[in-house]
C-alpha cells in the first residue's frame, strides 16, 4: 500500500517516482502533471485500444490520485475507490451514475443541506424523485423502499446527529435490490465502516477528517471494482470533478494521522459534550456517544456535535465572546468551530429550511478540535457564564 508503483506494471513509466525512490523520500512524490507521454505510436496506440492501462490524461488518471484511491479503499475495506474535487462532486456523480429522469430516490431526513439542495434543483429538473424517511424508524423505510432506484444515507445525520442502524437499513435495501449510498464524512472508517455492514457505496467529504488539516476540499467514493468502474466510466470523465494532484498528497499525508487525530476528536469532544449536558444554560446534547451504548454499526464518534440553549440565552453575544473556538463552515480539522442555528436558517441558498436540516433556532452546531479538552471548555464556560449574564441585564 506504500508503494505506488504497486498500482502500475510498468512503473518506468512514471519517471516522478523513480526520482523520488531514488531519494529514498519517506513522503510519496507529487506527480504535478497534467499529461504523460508515450515512447512509442504503438505504446499510444496500446493504451488508446485499451489494451494497456497507464496513464495518459490527469483527469482520467494520476498516480498521486490513484495512491490516495487505493489508501483509502483499504481504509473502508472496499474493494475501490474514487477521488474527486470535492464532496459535494463524489456525492453528485455517485448519485448521478445510477439514477435517469422518472427514478425515485429514498432519502434519510436531515442529511447534509447542499446534497438535499442538489436532490431539490439538479435532480428535481430531471425529474427524479428523492422523498425522505425517518432513518430511526425502519418500518418507514421498509415502506418507503419498493420500487426506488437508490437509497442514500448519511449517519449520524448532519446537524441533528441522528444515528441509523445502518446494517439494518442497509439489509432493507438489498433484500429488494436497492443500492444503498453512505456518508461516512462524521465517522470516518476509523468509527464507522459502511461496507462491512452491507452498505454498497461509502463517500466522504475528504475536506473534513481524511485530510485533518483544513487545508484541501476534495471527496471520495468507495465500494466494489463494479459500481465505481461505472462511475469512472462516465460521470468522472464528463463531469470532470477531478482531485487534484496535490490535493491528493495533502489526503495522504492525512490519512496517516487520521486514527490518532480521532481518537482525540472523540475524548475531546464527548468530555465537551456531558459537561454541556450537565450545564444550567443547556437545553438538550445532540451527540451520539451520549446515549448508554454506541448506535449499531458506530465503534467510536468524532468531534461535531450541536447542543441546544435554553429559552433566553444571547446566542449572538456567546458566539462573540468565545476565543478558541471560532465562528466558521466546515470541520474535521485541528481547529474548533462553532456555527450557530439561527446563522444557517436565514442563509440565501435554496431550498433552505429548519425543517428539512433539524435545525432548532437556539440550536449551536460545534466541532471540538485538538486544542485540548479543559482549554476548550474554558472557553465555552466563560462565553456562556456571559451570554447568560446578558439576558439578566
Ligand atoms: C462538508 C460535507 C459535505 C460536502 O463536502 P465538500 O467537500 O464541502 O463538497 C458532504 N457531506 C457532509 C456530511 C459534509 O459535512
Amino acid at each position: 500500500m506504500n508503494d505506488i508503483r504497486d498500482f502500475f506494471d510498468e512503473a518506468s513509466l512514471i519517471a516522478a517516482h523513480d526520482e523520488g525512490n531514488a531519494f529514498d523520500a519517506v513522503v510519496p512524490p507529487i506527480v504535478q502533471t497534467s499529461l504523460f507521454t508515450f515512447g512509442s505510436y504503438d505504446e499510444m496506440l496500446a493504451t488508446y485500444r485499451g489494451d494497456k492501462v497507464r496513464p495518459t490524461y490527469t483527469r482520467g488518471l494520476n498516480p498521486t490520485v490513484r495512491m490516495f484511491e487505493e489508501m483509502l479503499a483499504k481504509l473502508e475495506g472496499a474493494e475501490d475507490a474514487i477521488g474527486f474535487a470535492s464532496g459535494m462532486s463524489a456525492i453528485s456523480s455517485a448519485v448521478l451514475s445510477f439514477v435517469e429522469p422518472g427514478d425515485r430516490i429514498v432519502a434519510v431526513k436531515h442529511v447534509y443541506p447542499d446534497a438535499f439542495r442538489l436532490f431539490g434543483t439538479v435532480l428535481k429538473r430531471m425529474r427524479i424523485e428523492v422523498i425522505y424517511v425517518d432513518g430511526r424508524d425502519e418500518e418507514a423505510v421498509a415502506k418507503a423502499l419498493p420500487g426506488a432506484k437508490l437509497f442514500y444515507m448519511e449517519s449520524p445525520t448532519s446537524w441533528v446527529m441522528e444515528a441509523h442502524d445502518v446494517g439494518a437499513l442497509a439489509a432493507l435495501a438489498k433484500a429488494r435490490g436497492i443500492p444503498t449510498i453512505i456518508d461516512n464524512s462524521w465517522a470516518s472508517p476509523i468509527f464507522q465502516r459502511p461496507i462491512s455492514l452491507g452498505v454498497d457505496l461509502v463517500l466522504h467529504s475528504a475536506s473534513k477528517y481524511l485530510g485533518g488539516h483544513s487545508d484541501v476540499v476534495a471527496g471520495v467514493v468507495a465500494g466494489s471494482k463494479e459500481m465505481i468502474g461505472r462511475i469512472r466510466g462516465e460521470a468522472y470523465p464528463y463531469l470532470g470533478g477531478k482531485l487534484s494532484p496535490f490535493d491528493a498528497w495533502l489526503l495522504i499525508r492525512g490519512l496517516r494521522t487520521l486514527p490518532v487525530r480521532m481518537r482525540a476528536h472523540q475524548a475531546s469532544a464527548l468530555e465537551v459534550a456531558r459537561r454541556l449536558q450537565d450545564h444550567p444554560a443547556v437545553e438538550k446534547v445532540c451527540h451520539p456517544g451520549l446515549a448508554n451504548r454506541l448506535p449499531a454499526g458506530l465503534t467510536g464518534t468524532s468531534g461535531l456535535f450541536s447542543f441546544i440553549f435554553r429559552d433566553g440565552i444571547d446566542v449572538r453575544g456567546f458566539a462573540d465572546r468565545l476565543k478558541l473556538f471560532k465562528l466558521g463552515v466546515s470541520w474535521g480539522g485541528h481547529e474548533s468551530l462553532i456555527v450557530p442555528g439561527e446563522v444557517v436558517l436565514q442563509q440565501k441558498a435554496q431550498p433552505n429550511s429548519a425543517m428539512a436540516f433539524g435545525i432548532h433556532p437556539r440550536s449551536v452546531r460545534l466541532h471540538v478540535g485538538l486544542e485540548g479538552t479543559e482549554a476548550l471548555w474554558g472557553d465555552l464556560e466563560a462565553a456562556i457564564a456571559a451570554a447568560s449574564a446578558n439576558e439578566d441585564n
